[in-house]
C-alpha cells in the first residue's frame, strides 16, 4: 500500500508526475481540484459555491474542502494506495487529513515536492500555448508548433490560456507561498518530506521519484 501525496507550485509539472506516478503503481487519484470541476460541471450546490471562488482564482473555504476528502477516503477504496493530489493546501486541511488518516488507520508513504524556482515557472506559463480546438498544448520557446502560433495537429489558431497570463499566475503563487508552501516544513517535522528538483527533464524527476518511493 502507497499512499502519496503530491505537492508543488502551479505549474511545476505536479500534473505529469502524478499520471505517470498512478500509472506505475496503480494508485487511486484523489484530486480535489478535479472535484470541484466535475462538481461545477453537474451544476451541484458544491459546484456552484466552488465557482465563486475558483472563478476569482481564490481557494475554496477548508471546512467545504475538508468534507469533500474525507468523504472520498471514508467511501472510495484504493487497493494499492492513493494519491492526493492538490490536498493539503492550507495547515487547517494538513490537521483535518491527519485526523482522518488517523481514524481509517491509514499513514502515509511521502509527500513529495516537485520544486520549481518562481522565475523558470513564469517563463514556462508566459510561453504556453493552447490549441482550443483539440487541446494540444505547445511552448513557443521549448515546443514551439512548425507554424508561428498555428496548430500542427488541427490548424487552428492558439491561444494562451486565461490561467496562464501573468497576474493569474502571480496571484497562484502568492497565495501558494502564503498557503500551502509552510506544509513543506510541516511534513519535513515529519520526516514524510521529498523534494524532487522539477526543472529536470521529467524523465529524470520521474525516475529521482521512484528511487525514492521504491516498489
Ligand atoms: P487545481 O486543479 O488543483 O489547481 O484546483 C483548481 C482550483 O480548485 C484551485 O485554484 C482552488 O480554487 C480549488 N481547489 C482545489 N483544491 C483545493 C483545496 N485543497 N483547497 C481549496 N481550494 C481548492
Amino acid at each position: 500500500m502507497i499512499n502519496l501525496l503530491i505537492m508543488g507550485k502551479p505549474g511545476a509539472g505536479k500534473g505529469t508526475q502524478s499520471t505517470r506516478l498512478l500509472e506505475y503503481y496503480h494508485l487511486t487519484h484523489i484530486s480535489t481540484g478535479d472535484i470541484y470541476r466535475e462538481e461545477m460541471a453537474k451544476n451541484s450546490a458544491i459546484g456552484k459555491l466552488a465557482k465563486q471562488y475558483i472563478g476569482k482564482g481564490e481557494l475554496v473555504p477548508d471546512d467545504v474542502t475538508n468534507d469533500i476528502v474525507k468523504n472520498v477516503l471514508s467511501t472510495k477504496k484504493f487497493p494499492n494506495g492513493f494519491m492526493l493530489d492538490g490536498y493539503p493546501r492550507t495547515a487547517a486541511q494538513a490537521v483535518a487529513l491527519d485526523e482522518m488518516l488517523k481514524e481509517l488507520g491509514i499513514s502515509l508513504t511521502a509527500v513529495i515536492n516537485v520544486e520549481v524556482d518562481d522565475k523558470v515557472l513564469l517563463e514556462r506559463m508566459a510561453g504556453r500555448r493552447v490549441c482550443p480546438s483539440c487541446n494540444a498544448t505547445y511552448h513557443i520557446s521549448f515546443h514551439p508548433p512548425v507554424k508561428d502560433n498555428v496548430c500542427d495537429v488541427c490548424g487552428t489558431v492558439l491561444i494562451q490560456r486565461e490561467d496562464d497570463l501573468e497576474e493569474s499566475v502571480l496571484n497562484r503563487l502568492r497565495i501558494y507561498n502564503e498557503k500551502t508552501k509552510p506544509l513543506l516544513d510541516y511534513y519535513k517535522k515529519k520526516g514524510l518530506l521529498f523534494v524532487v528538483n522539477g526543472e529536470r527533464p521529467k524523465d529524470e524527476v520521474f525516475n529521482t521519484i521512484l528511487q525514492r518511493i521504491g516498489d
